[in-house]
């Protein structure tokens, strides 16, 4: 099959700070003839703000299969089209996947064009695993499929990232504690935009610091993988002695990685101390 001249362009734009946007982006979003964008009246506020009077089109998970054959057909006539969401990259928790399965089939080359992400942004600034780590998104809205998608990830060892919305956060704080237990984790809140917050620490602290304040704004949870099997809830030497040094290796201090040991296991920090020192002097 002969390749298509015309690209289909999947463009990140910012997910709070304007100034996150690319000078690439901008550029690609002023030369294509079209823009598929989610949202087209909150994109058209984007394009004001960069000058850029490209045509635009609605193109959501809604309308995705009628809108998705045009586009295609349009590029196939020699136009090329950027897909943009309303916020960070297309195709991930919005619209954009199916658009690009549709172009790879049809032979259309499809071209990145990268910027802002919550997830990635919020991860990297966790202070959690970043080496391994599981994309959750949103959960799904029943209880039954929310807690079914748990247990499934339930003993990953990988970070766990998930998007949620001000409205369901303080539930799905909840439904965590109770399938994944009562990790370290990291909500980080209106990430680029003037009240960014992280907030750092167990998941109950957090879900206590939400049923105090309610929730504003955009949320990323980062959570801690699995540290250890089940069973190892058993206390043993070996079993405390190895939650320790994977809390340790999960860039906690010594000092909450013993309350947490402490807190799994519900003995005394006196008694991990001096476990702790133990094992340290054998090796
Ligand atoms: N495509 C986007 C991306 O690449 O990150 C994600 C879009 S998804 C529909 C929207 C969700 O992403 C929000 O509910 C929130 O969980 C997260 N999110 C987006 N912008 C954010 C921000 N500035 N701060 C924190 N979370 C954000």
């Amino acid at each position: 099959m002969n390749e298509i001249n015309s690209k289909l362009y999947l463009v990140a734009t910012p997910i709070g700070n304007l100034d996150d946007m690319t000078f690439r982006a901008v550029k690609i979003l002023n030369e294509v003839d079209l823009i598929a964008a989610e949202d087209t009246r909150r994109t058209r506020k984007l394009l004001t703000h960069f000058d850029i009077h490209t045509p635009l089109i609605h193109y959501d998970e809604n309308n995705k299969n009628l809108v998705g054959e045009k586009i295609i057909e349009r590029i196939k006539s020699g136009e090329n089209v950027a897909c943009v969401s309303d916020a960070g990259l297309p195709a991930i928790s919005d619209p954009g996947s199916d658009l690009v399965k549709l172009a790879i089939e049809a032979n259309i080359k499809v071209v990145p064009i990268p910027g802002a992400n919550a997830a990635l942004t919020a991860l990297i600034c966790s202070g959690l695993d970043t080496t391994k780590f599981t994309f959750v998104g949103f959960l799904p809205k029943t209880l039954k499929n929310c807690r079914e998608v748990l247990e499934s990830i339930k003993t990953h060892s990988e970070t766990l990232i998930f998007y949620e919305s001000p409205h369901h956060l303080k539930a799905t704080l909840k439904i965590l504690i109770e399938v994944l237990g009562n990790r370290q984790a990291v909500i980080a809140r209106e990430l680029t935009k003037i009240h960014e917050e992280f907030l750092r620490g167990d998941l109950e602290l957090l879900s206590k610091i939400f049923l105090e304040n309610d929730p504003l704004g955009e949320f990323v949870i980062v959570i801690n993988g699995f540290n250890g099997s089940i069973e190892d809830n058993e206390i043993s030497n070996d079993n405390l002695i190895d939650s320790y040094k994977k809390l340790l290796d999960n860039g906690l201090d010594k000092k909450s990685a013993m309350r947490e040991v402490a807190k799994k296991f519900n003995i005394s920090r006196r008694e991990i101390y001096k476990l702790i020192l133990e094992s340290d002097n054998n090796e």
